[in-house]
């Protein structure tokens, strides 16, 4: 224990900016709680900034689409009160496919399997709804005994029984299956079916056949009935406007926002968390540490592991957090023309995702440590909607490209050139004379998105979303109610339920934790 007196003293103190550490800094403000966010990096946003790639043209470095941030928080915290506005709402989804045309996918009238596409859908998004409340609040513990708890699993078990007996029955049938075999029983399209499964896929280690990925789609769907009928969204300035919108309501109630004020420890005296410790020395005492780190970098590496219980830390290691989504961004001198694409359907996401078949051929490679040969993306010109991303008539295109395992054999050294060239190779089958168009661009491999976002592993969701993973299991028993087992110590991160996603719930939770304890 040092002698050295900290410098400031605070309520709470929440390490990093990302979006749930600034939902949670705004509602512990909010509720009168003096508060001091410290992040690391030189800029707030976390995997969810608008950052520069390339002279004049910016981009959202990490997540590209907002679609599940729910419209309670986003009224709570006035986001639009606060700058927030949308550039694009309720995008179109467009498939590109290897005989150079294209697939509208439309859920209220496609091109294709019309009927069929509609009746799944709107079936998908009742059974969605039906897990909401475990993606919104706070996880109550398996055997909680307490009147809150036990209220909460109530209520869990009253939205399943309010489906009725043949969407219960469905979603008990389908809830841990694989969306392979799901769409498979739909629809007869190879294409409607690729680009329906990649949403199940996207950010996970999963591919179309892995059990569990109906789940995973599950979840985007509920993040999307609680988003309030936004759809796909493009926020104007990119993503770290949402962020910008969160600290400035954040600042607006109280909390001190700083950067570059990397934590190198969390401060423990007898049997609670007392503050922290940053890398320049300074110390601030706190009553509750909040992490939004990841809960390897807090536990194990903020913490310390002789802070807490073997097993705890065991099951804390025994995380599974590898990332397998690489982020490409291309400057362009001019709007990039797609084959058989309409230049309207450039204002929404193209997929390339043409057959359950080709995404989980490209899955197949991460499991053996190589990147696909022929990988899946998600495609946004954000430009087209946002011309303030970069200089007159330029373009920006931002693209998730799957499968970039964390661990590549032979190392990302020498892989990410490989990689990248692959990527524009696929592009430009899809997009002919796109790279002479090409001014500058930049490929984040997981371990570069590690190295910007401080993300072990740089996983999308920090930790696996998976059903072990999820809900009162999420990030592990003993931890899934935002608390750690330390007192005074909390998480707030995509590491703890719901899980990833430009989604602010989990700081929102932990905060009323925060405050129900700390009077
Ligand atoms: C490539 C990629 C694409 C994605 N695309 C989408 C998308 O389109 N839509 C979507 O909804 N989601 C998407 N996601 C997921 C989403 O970006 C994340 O789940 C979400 O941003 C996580 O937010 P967070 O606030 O929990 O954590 P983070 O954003 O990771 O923030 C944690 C913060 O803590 C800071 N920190 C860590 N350690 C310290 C320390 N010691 N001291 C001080 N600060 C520290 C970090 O610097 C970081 O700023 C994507 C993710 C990735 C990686």
């Amino acid at each position: 224990m040092s002698t050295v007196p900290p410098a400031k003293v605070v309520d709470c103190v929440v390490i990093g900016a990302g979006h749930n550490g600034l939902s949670c800094a705004a509602y512990l403000a909010r509720a009168g709680r003096s508060v001091l966010v410290l992040e690391a990096g030189a800029r707030i946003g976390g995997a969810a900034a608008t950052r520069e790639f390339a002279p004049g043209f910016r981009v959202s470095a990490g997540a590209h689409l907002l679609h599940s941030m729910p419209l309670r928080l986003r009224t709570e915290l006035r986001l639009e009160a606060h700058g927030l506005s949308m550039a694009a709402e309720s995008m179109p989804t467009t498939a590109l496919l290897q005989d150079a045309s294209a697939l509208v996918i439309d859920a209220a009238g496609g091109a294709i399997e019309a009927a069929a596409h509609a009746a799944y859908d709107a079936r998908m998004r009742r059974l969605a709804a039906a897990i909401l409340p475990a993606l919104l609040r706070t996880p109550p513990r398996l055997q909680g005994r307490s009147w809150s708890e036990r209220l909460e699993w109530l209520r869990l078990a009253m939205r399943l029984r309010l489906l009725g007996r043949r969407d219960m029955r469905e979603l008990l049938r389908i809830g841990a299956m694989n969306v392979f075999d799901l769409l498979q029983e739909h629809f007869e399209s190879e294409a409607l079916k690729g680009a329906l499964a990649f949403d199940a896929v996207l950010g996970t280690h999963y591919g179309p056949r892995s059990p569990g990925s109906v789940f995973t789609l599950l979840y985007r769907l509920a993040g999307q009935a609680a988003a309030g009928g936004m759809g796909l969204a493009q926020p104007k300035g990119g993503m770290g406007a949402v962020c910008e919108a969160l600290a400035s309501t954040a600042c607006a109630a109280g909390a001190e926002v700083r950067t570059g004020a990397s934590v190198a420890r969390i401060t423990v005296e007898g049997d609670r968390a007392t503050g922290v410790e940053l890398q320049s020395g300074e110390r601030i005492a706190a009553r509750a540490v909040i992490s939004s780190a990841d809960p390897k970098t807090t536990l194990l590496c903020l913490l310390g592991a002789r802070h807490l219980d073997a097993g705890f830390v065991r099951r804390i290691a025994q995380l599974r957090t590898r990332g397998v989504a690489a982020k490409l961004h291309l400057a362009l001198d001019r709007a990039p023309a797609f084959a058989g694409l309409d230049a309207r359907r450039l204002r929404g996401r193209l997929l390339i995702a043409p057959s359950m078949h080709y995404i989980e051929r490209a899955y197949d490679h991460a499991k053996y440590g190589e990147y696909s040969a022929a990988p899946a993306m998600e495609i946004t010109v954000p430009t087209i909607n946002d011309a303030s991303l970069a200089p007159p008539g330029r373009h920006v295109l931002s693209a998730i490209v799957q499968y970039a395992p964390y661990t590549l054999t032979g190392g990302w050294e020498s892989g990410r050139a490989r990689f990248l060239e692959l990527a524009l190779g696929l592009l430009e089958r899809h997009a002919p004379g796109l790279r002479e168009s090409i001014v500058a661009t930049e490929l984040l491999a997981p371990p570069d998105i590690e190295r910007e976002f401080r993300i072990t592993g740089g996983h999308w969701h920090h930790v696996e979303l998976a059903l072990d993973q999820f809900h009162c299991l999420r990030p592990v028993p003993g931890a899934s109610r935002y608390r750690a087992p330390l007192s005074g110590l909390f998480l707030c991160g995509a590491g703890c339920s719901p899980g990833g996603g430009v989604i602010g719930t989990a700081g929102r939770n932990a905060a009323l934790q925060v405050t129900q304890e700390t009077h």
